[in-house]
């Protein structure tokens, strides 16, 4: 079996596949408030180019893809695209980032096409605090969201919480409650200084090694692991099934075990999430490279990967926010 080396010994084995720069939220964090120069559709890659470049990377060795956006669900015929993927030969991990807006209507048919892990963004279980942070969105259909992917077997359900200081830090306890209850795992993440947004959200970071440190004083949490938990480090909480993972690219950097790399909607390969090295495929796929071409043009990529992000030097320097690469 072929694979694919970076230039610091790193395997790369996970592509974080961007479906669309579009989203029906607008978390203040991620993308900035009404904005809408989004990518033309002729420039997104088709589901037959996103099969050929995802086919490439699982000859080159990869076997987990995690179908992210913008909002995956926003894009037509998600559960299409979903079945033509687990069906590559040398996939056998796909998983999809929401924010459940629309998971409800959706859940059956992406179980039934192969998606077998979910993680869901949600940052609160306030009404009106969930409509500030994602700029007017409805809290009743995310949970809707979470209950029907729940009812249909998916499993493991991951929360992901951005925690943020004087946003909402104080809803950390209510979320591990709610995780408790619905058997669903909880991870926190650090804000990171992704485009303006995230720069600006970035004035609400913390350090999630508090956040630990206040939960210990209410629950006993012993170190654990999560299979396919990625850069997430994980805590059980003594007395229940509940696993909570600490996202800490700032505080705690993770980038010498990175194996991943992210395709967005456009066809460009970005290789670092904070960083701008990238490498474009679409002009390649438009212009009718051949299998063996592909592979060796991704293998060329691979070589532009750097050792890590600079989010804490150089907290200016990446223009496109997260919803652009594929977070
Ligand atoms: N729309 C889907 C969702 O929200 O899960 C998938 C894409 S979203 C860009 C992926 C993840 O990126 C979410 O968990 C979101 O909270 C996170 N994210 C976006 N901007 C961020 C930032 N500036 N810092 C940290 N996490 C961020
Ligand atoms: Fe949309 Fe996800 Fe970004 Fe929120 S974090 S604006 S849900 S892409």
């Amino acid at each position: 079996m072929q694979q694919l080396t970076d230039p610091f010994g790193r395997r790369i084995e996970y592509v974080r596949l961007s479906l669309t720069d579009r989203c029906d939220l607008r978390c203040f964090y991620c993308m900035p408030k009404g904005f809408n120069d989004f990518e033309a559709p002729e420039h997104w890659l088709s589901f037959d180019e996103i099969e050929r470049v995802i086919g490439a990377f699982a000859r080159l060795g990869t076997r987990r893809v995690r179908i992210t956006g913008g909002e995956p669900l926003v894009r037509k015929g998600l559960p299409e695209l979903a079945a033509r993927l687990h069906a590559l030969p040398g996939i056998d991990d796909l998983s999809l980032s929401t924010n459940a807006v629309q998971l409800a209507r959706h859940a059956e048919a992406l179980k039934a096409a192969g998606v077998q892990r979910l993680n869901v963004s949600l940052d609160t279980l306030d009404t009106t605090r969930f409509h500030e942070i994602t700029g007017g969105g409805k809290l009743e259909k995310v949970i809707g969201g979470l209950m029907a992917a729940k009812a249909t077997g998916f499993s493991p359900i991951k929360i992901n919480m951005v925690v943020m200081k004087g946003v909402n830090d104080g809803d950390v306890e209510a979320m591990v409650d709610f995780c408790i209850e619905h058997g669903f795992t909880l991870r926190f993440i650090e804000t990171m200084p992704m485009g303006d947004t995230g720069r600006e959200a970035n004035a609400h970071f913390l350090n999630l090694q508090t956040v630990r440190k206040r939960l210990e004083q209410r629950y006993e949490l012993v170190p654990d692991v999560m299979p396919g938990g990625g850069p997430a480090r994980y805590m059980r909480v003594i007395g229940t099934e509940l696993r909570l993972g600490f996202i800490t690219p700032l505080s705690q950097h993770f980038c010498e075990t990175c194996n991943r790399v992210r395709l967005s909607v456009d066809g460009t390969l970005y290789l670092c999430l904070g960083q701008e090295h990238h490498f474009e495929l679409r002009p390649l796929l438009r212009n009718g490279i051949d299998d063996d071409t592909l592979d060796n043009a991704i293998r060329q990529a691979i070589t532009l990967k750097p050792e890590r992000h600079e989010f804490n030097d150089k907290p200016g320097q990446v223009v496109r926010f997260m919803s652009m690469t594929g977070g």
